[in-house]
């Protein structure tokens, strides 16, 4: 299965392909994931990346296009992948048709989780992350069952620096201009499936699994 996860921030993109990865045994790409570690690791590409995702703007296609091409290069990729927070854009979603058509590879969908701004907007505020082993928790709808701390590995959660309201209002506008022309984008090829991202995740999820079933076999792969 070659899938992307589209929507939002804030939409649930993370917690459902937590969810799918345990159903298929492909990889989990996040882009945000490997953008924060590469800040972290202070690498080229972090030091770039940095001042973007402070202000809660796009990395520039070019940087994060070249490193998703990377990583899709890995044998894990091989049986199939999952990308969360990529394409972003179109220019992103062209140059990924473009490098798997090269390897003579297709997607199989595009997964769009919706979810009222409200929602989203409350589901990011509260949004806490283990500094260890990057499970998600959500203050109200999600808390750990001791405050601030994994309940799998003990790490410490903390709050994402772009989890401010500021940065949060900055990246929904940019979720508009650039990201949801991606809808038509994916609607227009047959690709798209709109997945209702209102209730409990393991709702959301057996939506998503429901439209999965309803991909063309032709599509499969
Ligand atoms: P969200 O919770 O908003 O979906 P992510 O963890 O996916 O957040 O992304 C965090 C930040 O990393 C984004 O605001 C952006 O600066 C950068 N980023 C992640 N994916 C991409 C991408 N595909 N293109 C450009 N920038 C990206
Ligand atoms: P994204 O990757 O799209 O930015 P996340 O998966 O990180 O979104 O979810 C954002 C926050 O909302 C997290 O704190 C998560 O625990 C919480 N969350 C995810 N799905 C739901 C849901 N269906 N209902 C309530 N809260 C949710
Ligand atoms: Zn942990």
């Amino acid at each position: 299965m070659r899938l992307v996860l589209l929507g939002p921030p804030g939409a649930g993109k993370g917690t459902q392909a937590q969810l799918l990865k345990q159903t298929f045994a492909i990889p989990h790409i996040s882009t945000g994931d490997l953008l924060r570690q590469a800040v972290k690791e202070e690498t080229n590409l972090g030091k770039q990346a940095r001042a973007y995702m402070d202000k809660g703007e796009l990395v520039p296609d070019e940087l994060v296009t070249a490193m998703v091409a990377e990583r899709l290069q890995h044998p894990d990729c091989a049986s199939g992948f999952l990308l969360d927070g990529f394409p972003r854009s179109i220019a992103q979603a062209d140059a990924l048709a473009d490098e798997l058509t090269r390897s003579g590879k297709r997607l199989d969908g595009v997964m769009s989780i919706m979810v009222p701004r409200a929602d989203l907007i409350e589901r990011l505020s509260g949004r806490r992350v283990c500094r260890e082993c990057g499970t998600m928790y959500h203050e109200r709808f999600d808390p750990p069952k001791r405050a601030g701390v994994c309940d799998k590995c003990q790490g410490v959660l903390y709050q994402r620096s772009d989890d401010n309201a500021e940065t949060v209002s900055a990246r929904l506008v940019v979720y508009e201009r650039s990201t949801a022309p991606l809808l038509s984008y994916y609607g227009d090829r047959e690709l798209l499936y709109e997945i209702d991202g209102r209730g409990m995740p393991e709702e959301v999820g057996q939506r998503i699994t429901a439209a999965l079933n309803t991909v063309p076999a032709t599509h499969r792969s």
